[in-house]
């Protein structure tokens, strides 16, 4: 399995495929289908969120050294410092490492119950995402990446301290970051175009979020502070109770969409799969198989 920085390095198209732990059987059973219908597709990895407390995160660290031993994927484990000691943080890179999980996806967090609450960080914790970067880096030898907002992080109060924490975080050791959901590519390449301005050149991968479901989307962006453009959300508002042309509608805006940040060069693209695969699957393989593509030649088949 290549290491996820040489393909970064090699300028490949990255796709990647997000999970979440399950809570019950059911969820498991979906998931682990959804896992292996997309191991089929041989992506450059897939990541498993990591959740806001208790035995959620158990279930984070179970499942991704599942994916590590089970599969032939590569796992790269979310991991938060809401309230986390530096001592149990170590603990818990200490233990993907002995499990041969090499990469991590470093994050803040928000706070627990209450995602816009006031951010208190643990006493013998880390403040921001950049100190938990610095701290995988200094555990071993691992790839890690980092969280950007393309619509700026809720919590900043300006672009410009937006983009100069990003960009002191990228400098303090990520090898890529991932984007938030978004729907207005221009989102996206302004993001890119301030970090560049910033002298931050760490490969920006945008989130694709399948739009399939009216009601779900508008949560999602309401929690996220993401927009949602009346162009894609007056066309799912119209077809909210018919399940099919929602999908339809949802799965070719996301082609659209992953089509021209593939041509406007994004080195790769994250798809959020909510652990079920049917949209995820149509819409890659709406963007890697169409003959025009040179992307399609990157795909590691
Ligand atoms: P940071 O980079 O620390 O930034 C947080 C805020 O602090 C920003 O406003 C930033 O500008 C500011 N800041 C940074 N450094 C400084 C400084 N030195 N001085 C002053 N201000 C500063 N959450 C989960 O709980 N689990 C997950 O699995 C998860 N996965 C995610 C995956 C992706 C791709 C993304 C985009 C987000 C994910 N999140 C997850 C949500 C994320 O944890 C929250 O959005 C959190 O609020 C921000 O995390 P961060 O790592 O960007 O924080």
């Amino acid at each position: 399995m290549r290491d996820l920085r040489d393909v970064l390095a090699a300028g490949e198209v990255s796709y990647s495929f997000e999970f979440f732990p399950p809570k019950t059987d059911a969820g498991q059973e979906r998931l682990w289908d959804a896992i292996r219908r997309i191991e089929a597709l041989a992506p450059a990895f897939v990541s498993v969120t990591y959740g806001a407390g208790g035995s959620s995160r158990d279930r984070t660290v179970a499942l991704t050294k599942k994916i590590a031993a089970q599969t032939t994927l590569r796992p790269v484990a979310h991991l938060t410092a809401v309230g986390h000691s530096v001592a149990e943080l170590r603990h818990i890179i200490g233990q993907y490492a002995d499990a041969g999980i090499r990469d991590v996806l470093a994050l803040r967090g928000d706070p627990p119950g209450d995602p816009k609450g006031t951010w208190i960080p643990h006493p013998q914790g880390l403040t921001y995402a950049a100190e938990l970067v610095e701290l995988v880096r200094e555990l071993g030898d691992f790839s890690v990446g980092v969280a950007a907002f393309p619509e700026r992080h809720p919590r900043s109060p300006d672009w410009e301290s937006d983009i100069r924490h990003f960009a002191a975080k990228c400098r303090a050791g990520a090898d890529y970051a991932v984007t938030q959901m978004f729907f207005d590519v221009e989102f996206y390449l302004r993001l890119r175009d301030r970090a560049a301005a910033a002298g931050c050149d760490t490969p920006i991968i945008p989130e694709i979020m399948p739009a399939t479901d009216y009601r779900q989307i508008r949560r999602f962006a309401e929690l996220s502070d993401a927009a949602f453009p009346d162009d894609i959300a007056g066309r799912l508002y119209a077809a909210r109770d018919n399940r099919a042309v929602s999908h339809r509608i949802g799965v070719d805006y996301a082609i659209a969409t992953a089509e021209r940040l593939l041509d406007e060069g994004a080195p790769g693209l994250h798809y959020i799969t909510l652990n079920r695969s049917p949209a995820t699957v149509e819409i890659h393989r709406g963007v890697v198989d169409k003959p025009r593509s040179v992307h399609a030649l990157s795909v590691r088949h």
